[in-house]
């Protein structure tokens, strides 16, 4: 649980992120290239190649990178790698904006891959996602993120039963845009998010979401957000829930599971890497973790879209979950859990593609059969969906040199 900042007491000029990249720091050793779990560059290429990012040259880094943010761990120097990267990003898209074809993953856009499947949504999930635009105070208040109103059902479980659940897609936290180092988007994000809580008038607000979590403490704030409450993740949540035993397990789940690691939950260190895997553990389940995991996590797939020599190449996005899965079909796990709504849809999409790898839960889906429930598994059709939705708004776009308008 983190207390929320304030905007007000930040520069937002003094430094755009919470790590910026320590240029006197970085001793070119290439260790961040070459133990990069996409790159694999030989030592001296990865040499090579930290040079022609540091001084503007280019590079295959540059499009290649998934920004998973592994190698600011591998970094010896701490000289935060992968921010460097995210600033070449942003100036490559100050220079010439995206190409058209990312329009269709922005979260402001309309049609949006989010918005197609809320359009095609049965009428509980809408019923569902309307009751969360109300307005009216509330002192604790549960933010669901974009990927969880995409994924409504996830939070139709008694454990989550004492949350007030608030939001919408008009009020997004900006994560996608910052990944891009689209920044003026992201200080939209912070204005707009910074109001909708004020209005609210939350005293603590629970996100279901690790990438709303990082966004809200370490990144907004620095963006003018300002959000000076307590702020918690729906998994610390969840973890004090059990040891109170206010969330009481009726059966154990004899189940071999492997684990994504949300992007941020790296970012948060190995204390929050290890709630998930306390809470299945105590739902009675054994881990096996794939080759590339924890801080050497890949990243489920959507990262690859957000170089601007990608711009949501939706091809590229599904190699790299598809790596991702054939990496827990190796470690014959009966199922891949995630505990990202947003990894959740990436990852069941790319399965379409390859069934033969472990079928994929969420975690509240997990717990929801260990507290005897039965979870409403509908992330198949929403992956069924958000493909088709891609295939005729995006597909047609995918050669197109286009930019987006200024
Ligand atoms: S960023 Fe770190 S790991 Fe990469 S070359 Fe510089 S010092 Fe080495
Ligand atoms: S952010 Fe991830 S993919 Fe990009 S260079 Fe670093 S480790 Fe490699």
């Amino acid at each position: 649980m983190r207390a929320g900042k304030s905007g007000e007491n930040l520069n937002p000029h003094e430094s755009e992120t919470p790590k910026p990249f320590r240029f006197e720091f970085c001793k070119e050793c290439g260790t961040c290239f070459s133990l990069c779990p996409v790159l694999s560059f030989p030592i001296e290429k990865a040499q090579g190649e930290i040079r022609k990012v540091k001084f503007g040259g280019s590079s295959p880094v540059l499009s290649k990178c998934t920004g998973c943010m592994d190698c600011d761990f591998f970094c010896p120097e701490g000289a935060n790698p992968a921010e460097l990267i995210l600033s070449r990003w942003r100036n490559i898209n100050l220079e010439r904006n995206p190409l058209i074809r990312a329009n269709y993953f922005l979260p402001h856009s309309r049609p949006n891959f989010r918005s197609y499947v809320i359009e095609r949504m049965g009428k509980r999930e809408r019923k569902i996602i309307e009751s969360w635009k109300d307005m009216s105070p509330s002192k604790h208040i549960c933010y669901p993120g974009c990927n969880m109103i995409a994924t409504p059902l996830l939070t139709q479980t008694k454990v989550l039963e004492k949350l007030d659940i608030r939001g919408s897609l008009d009020v997004c936290c900006g994560e996608m845009y910052w990944r891009m180092g689209l920044f003026d988007d992201v200080r939209t994000c912070a204005e707009k998010t910074t109001k909708f809580f004020q209005t609210l008038k939350a005293e603590k607000v629970t996100i279901l979401c690790t990438a709303g979590y990082y966004m809200f403490t370490e990144v907004l704030p620095h963006f003018g957000g300002g959000y000076p409450f307590e702020i918690e993740s729906y998994l610390e949540f969840l973890d004090r829930e059990i040891s109170a035993s206010e969330i009481e397990f009726q059966r154990t789940l004899p189940m071999k599971v492997t684990i994504q690691e949300s992007c941020y939950g790296k970012q948060f260190g190995h204390e929050y890497m290890d709630i998930p895997r306390k809470i299945l553990k105590s739902a009675g389940c054994q881990i096996v973790e794939m080759e590339n995991s924890g801080e050497k996590m890949l990243c489920c797939g959507i990262g690859a879209g957000f170089s601007p020599a990608s711009a949501y190449d939706p091809i590229r996005m599904t190699l790299a979950a598809m790596r991702v899965l054939r990496q827990a079909r190796k470690t014959g796990a009966d199922a891949l859990v995630v505990y990202c709504s947003g990894c959740l849809q990436m990852l069941s999409t790319a399965r379409i593609l390859l069934p033969q790898s472990p079928p994929i839960y969420h975690i509240l889906e997990i717990i929801e059969l260990a507290t005897g429930g039965n979870p409403e598994k509908s992330s198949r059709k929403s992956g069924f969906t958000m493909l088709s939705g891609v295939v005729r708004n995006q597909f047609p776009l995918l050669l197109s040199r286009k930019r987006l308008p200024v």
